[in-house]
């Protein structure tokens, strides 16, 4: 029991060293994450004096997106990115001419969808299977399809199922260095934060999932967004009014009038819109 005669200084200094905001004795408070707390992220100056960025993106070409999407981004008069194959906008030529056409961006999600072969429905077009070269070769297509299809330059990619490997074990390589070269910029899957607009790769953007979500899920994400400066991308599937892998009709009949109400201070554009504006701010190439 000799140790409840250390001197109090002592364990309030060793106390300090343990609990995140114990106050020490000279009053500065210690905080256990103090690091964490550099503002970077909220100087940066978004246009009009807006304080987050939030872009809206759709995988897939799903055909819910032309013939559910499209009425509600027309009537809300807002523009998302969609990352599509060109095989998938086939089933909606007209639809996605249409899209392109009115200002939403067209973006490329390679041309057959590749992933873990763990996924069943990708065992035949498995990353494990493929090199850098093949998957060079598939980017490039895509591009030119579009490019073909809709007379669109899609600058833009999203890697299906948000995967970024080629190859497996001691030959397994990152595609990020592909897409970098081919692709203004690359937004993953199932991330967990938005994108720190001073710092972010942009062949790594992040890309959190609104798919089954309802506005009172998003809202927090955006406002936790906008309190640090950050560029927010949403992204999802279907667009209905319920189902697996869909963005709720009722969540974006509420999400879009929020962002585009200046008093929320919400600069809603596309992907490839703020990734040249960031750039440019940034003053990279
Ligand atoms: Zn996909």
């Amino acid at each position: 029991m000799k140790h409840i005669f250390l001197p109090i200084s002592i364990i309030v200094i060793i106390m300090a060293g343990l609990l995140p905001g114990v106050a020490t004795m000279t009053g500065r408070t210690v905080t256990a994450h103090s690091q964490s707390a550099q503002p970077t992220a909220s100087k940066f100056a978004w246009p009009e004096g807006k304080r987050v960025a939030v872009s809206l993106s759709f995988d897939d070409a799903r055909v819910s997106q032309v013939d559910v999407g499209a009425a509600i981004f027309d009537r809300h008069g807002a523009k998302a990115t969609f990352y599509v194959m060109p095989p998938a906008v086939e089933k909606r030529l007209d639809g996605w001419k249409k899209m392109a056409a009115t200002g939403h961006e067209i973006g490329s999600h390679s041309v057959i969808h590749p992933c873990s072969g763990n996924f069943t429905f990708s065992r035949t077009r498995a990353l494990e299977d493929y090199d850098l070269a093949k998957m060079r070769a598939e980017l490039k297509e895509a591009r030119r399809s579009l490019r073909a299809m809709l007379g669109v330059e899609a600058e833009s990619f999203a890697y299906p199922c948000g995967q970024k490997f080629v190859g497996r074990g001691r030959q397994t390589k990152s595609y990020v260095p592909v897409v970098a070269e081919l692709h203004l910029t690359g937004r993953g899957w199932l991330d967990e934060a938005p994108n720190d607009p001073g710092y972010v790769d942009f062949a790594q953007l992040t890309g959190m999932e609104m798919d089954g979500r309802e506005f009172d899920q998003i809202l927090p994400l955006i406002e936790k967004a906008r309190e640090n400066g950050q560029w927010l991308v949403l992204a999802g599937h279907e667009i209905n009014r319920g189902g697996n892998q869909t963005t709720r009709v009722s969540m974006l009949e509420k999400l879009l009038p929020y962002a585009q109400d200046p008093a929320n201070g919400v600069w809603l554009a596309p992907v490839g819109v703020v990734a040249r504006y960031v750039r440019q701010q940034r003053g990279d190439r």
